[in-house]
């Protein structure tokens, strides 16, 4: 008996050429052609009486001949039979088109199954050129994805071939097939692409979705286990206490908790690999200051990097005064500093002088040294690579790593998002800060808008206008650009105030310094595209105008209204839009939460795990037959499955684990290829 790790060219029936095709499709393995499921279904198995089968799509007819087979020449090369059946409840009118072949096979007075679309025209029942089969024929036959030169029959041979060629093994843990009510692997495999009725197919179907979710979380989990290696940069002692003190603010138990998550690992001789996750505003900054303040009191250093310019110089203010009276120095270093300051940053940085640095990418120069690193942070995670992160890494000797991101992530995606990484939320604010009050209103409220503004700005606080970005082609549409905005409302409306226009067709330096300005409240009024700075951080800003903000997403809204209720005033978000359906969906939503997270849980309701999932990092399995809408709940129960396994066995090290880890092993491995 062959087994699923043969390759297919040993199959019989397929040769050298035929198994260059099946390659095209990914295909090597007899086990891979096995999980190679049907993309869809021909139903022979449920007869449609003719009567009741219009507008259903395919449908399976079974009829008796009641005609002879008529022949009309349509022109040269173009012949049509026609020929009448009927079935208990109506006739209908067969043509097949030039198919001599199949003409011939017609006999009157015999029954055939007909699969195909019904149409009704001028009262009479039509079906043209359906697949045609003697009856006895009612199976569900598998549809294959083809490529050039495999069509899909090629392929639903080559398994029936495969599935009496080798035993189909179980590797799932017998307490997860129990627990979940699973059929056995084989029955599954069998039935994908045989079922032998609907409620089979339904069965395998289910046992193999959650098969392969819980594959793939397993996994995920795995790596992080097995990657985790040992580190030297042990930060045996505690020293929050002595933290927060130095701080203007007491911390939320949200910070507290996760200042604590990260110390604890910190203190372990496994390298910490921790994403914080914190809503705009909820201050990651402060729980990066405790983990630098930890690992510079266990005598590391700490490096963090920012993604702009004005964020790390941000980050560097705050750290700096902060650490201003406790003796431990910090330092900025960017691309713009001079190249003396550089070198001597450099030097200092090398011979431990420094102990805490913030910088752009320009810590990750090949010329910048560490004396002794333990402590990595990246702010923004998903400006960064995973590779960026790693070379950041490298300048130490297996330092802990903190991520700090402020996209929130649907909770059921986050084991699949962040695979390697152990997450701690801060799922509070700091107390007395002001909840954003959110309004949605149609485009004839601007002048009340603009007045609004005013009386914003008449106070000395600053505001933000937002324009949708559009390309040209669009600009005929009525939507007005940035620029077109900007000129308008400096010229008229906001003719006394003092306006600034952030676009991305600045150069860097450009908006740099617009964004300075407005940090430093030289600006009244921002209008901008999208560009503004995630991550900046600008307190006194209190009000905020979308303009067609049924042009945004859910996230993309949030993430844009996360610039203003940052201060002690109270904020305004105003969402202009015209369009009625995004009033009752998103706009309304908006209006009703600021919570990212629920937002974030929305959003994936609206547009599907794609839009999360599209800029993932790579070298994640693919998914043969789940799918992440439709599956989302089967998603979520696989995932806190597989935990509680990892949990149980972290290593997969116990022998009734033994096939399925050499599964999961084997489908990373092939991740790995693609
Ligand atoms: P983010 O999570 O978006 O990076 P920041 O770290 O920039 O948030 O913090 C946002 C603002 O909140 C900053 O001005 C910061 O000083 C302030 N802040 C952070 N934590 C607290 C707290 N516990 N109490 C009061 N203010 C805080
Ligand atoms: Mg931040």
């Amino acid at each position: 008996m062959a087994t699923e790790l043969d390759k297919v060219r040993y199959l019989a029936g397929i040769g050298e050429k035929r198994s260059l095709l099946f390659g095209k499709l990914g295909i090597d393995t007899v086990g891979a052609l096995l999980r190679f499921y049907p993309r869809n279904y021909e139903d022979w198995s449920k007869v449609t009486p003719i009567a009741q089968a219009r507008g259903m799509g395919n449908v399976c007819i079974k009829a008796t001949v009641v005609s002879e087979v008529k022949e009309n020449y349509i022109r040269k090369n173009m012949v049509l039979y026609k020929f009448t059946v009927k079935d208990e409840s109506a006739f209908m009118t067969v043509t097949i088109f030039n198919n001599k072949y199949d003409a011939a096979k017609i006999h009157i007075g015999q029954e055939y199954l007909f699969y195909g679309k019904l149409s009704l025209e001028s009262f009479r029942f039509d079906m043209n050129s359906p697949q045609i089969r003697p009856t006895g024929f009612e199976i569900i036959r598998p549809i294959y994805r083809k490529t050039a030169g495999l069509s899909s029959s090629a392929i639903e041979k080559a398994v029936k071939t495969a599935l009496t060629a080798v035993k189909i093994e179980e590797f799932l843990p017998d307490e997860i097939i129990k627990k979940n009510g699973l059929c056995s692997r084989e029955y599954a495999i069998k039935n994908i692409h045989f079922p032998s009725s609907a409620a089979a197919l339904k069965l395998a179907r289910k046992r193999l979705v959650f098969e392969e979710l819980f594959m793939l979380q397993s996994g995920l989990l795995l790596i992080k286990n097995v990657n985790r290696g040992k580190t030297p940069c042990v930060m045996e002692k505690d020293f929050s206490k002595e933290f927060y003190p130095l701080l203007p603010f007491e911390l939320t138990s949200a910070q507290k908790r996760c200042i604590n998550d990260a110390v604890k690992d910190m203190a372990s001789d496994r390298p910490m690999n921790r994403l914080v996750q914190g809503d705009v505003g909820s201050g990651k900054t402060a729980v990066a200051a405790a983990c630098c303040f930890c690992a510079v009191k266990n005598g590391y250093q700490a490096a963090m990097m920012a993604p702009t310019e004005i964020l790390a110089e941000q980050h560097f203010k705050t750290l700096e005064k902060i650490f201003k009276d406790s003796g431990i120095k910090v330092a900025l270093l960017t691309g713009s500093l001079t190249k003396k300051k550089k070198e001597q940053l450099k030097e200092s940085l090398e011979k431990g002088e420094i102990q805490i640095v913030l910088g752009t990418h320009a810590l990750l120069s090949d010329n910048v040294y560490f004396k002794n690193l333990g402590l990595v942070i990246t702010d923004e995670q998903h400006r960064f690579g995973v590779e960026q992160r790693a070379r950041l890494q490298s300048k130490g000797n297996s330092p802990h790593v903190l991520v700090m991101s402020a996209t929130p992530i649907p909770r059921t995606l986050a084991l699949i998002m962040h695979g390697d990484l152990d997450v701690s939320v801060i799922d509070e604010y700091p107390k007395g800060r002001q909840t954003t009050k959110t309004y949605s209103v149609a485009s004839s409220y601007h002048e009340r808008i603009y007045n609004y503004i005013k009386k914003h700005i008449e106070k000395g606080l600053q505001g933000y206008i937002i324009c949708p970005l559009i390309d040209e082609e669009e600009e005929s549409t009525g939507l007005i650009s940035a620029e077109q905005y900007f000129k308008e409302l400096s010229e008229k409306v906001f003719k006394e105030y003092r306006l600034g226009l952030l676009h991305g067709k600045m150069k860097p330096k450009e908006k740099d310094l617009v964004m300075r300005s407005f940090a430093a409240g030289e600006i009244d009024l921002l209008i901008s595209t999208t560009v503004i700075e995630v991550g900046i951080d600008v307190p006194n800003a209190a009000i905020m105008v979308i303009e067609n903000a049924e042009r945004f997403g859910l996230s993309g809204l949030h993430q844009l209204r996360g610039r203003i209720g940052r201060g002690e005033a109270e904020s305004t978000c105003i969402l202009v839009s015209d369009s009625k359906s995004a009033q009752e969906n998103r706009l309304k939503i908006m209006c009703k939460t600021v919570d990212g997270f629920e937002i974030a849980d929305k959003d994936l309701a609206l547009r599907g795990p794609g839009d999360f999932l599209g800029n993932r990092q790579h070298g994640l399995p693919e998914l043969h037959i789940a799918d992440l809408e439709s599956d989302l709940s089967v998603l979520k129960e696989a995932g806190a499955q597989a935990k509680a396994l990892i949990l149980s066995d972290p290593l997969l090290k116990a022998d009734k684990h033994a096939r399925f880890k050499s599964e999961v092993e084997k489908m990373l491995a092939n991740a790995q290829k693609n």
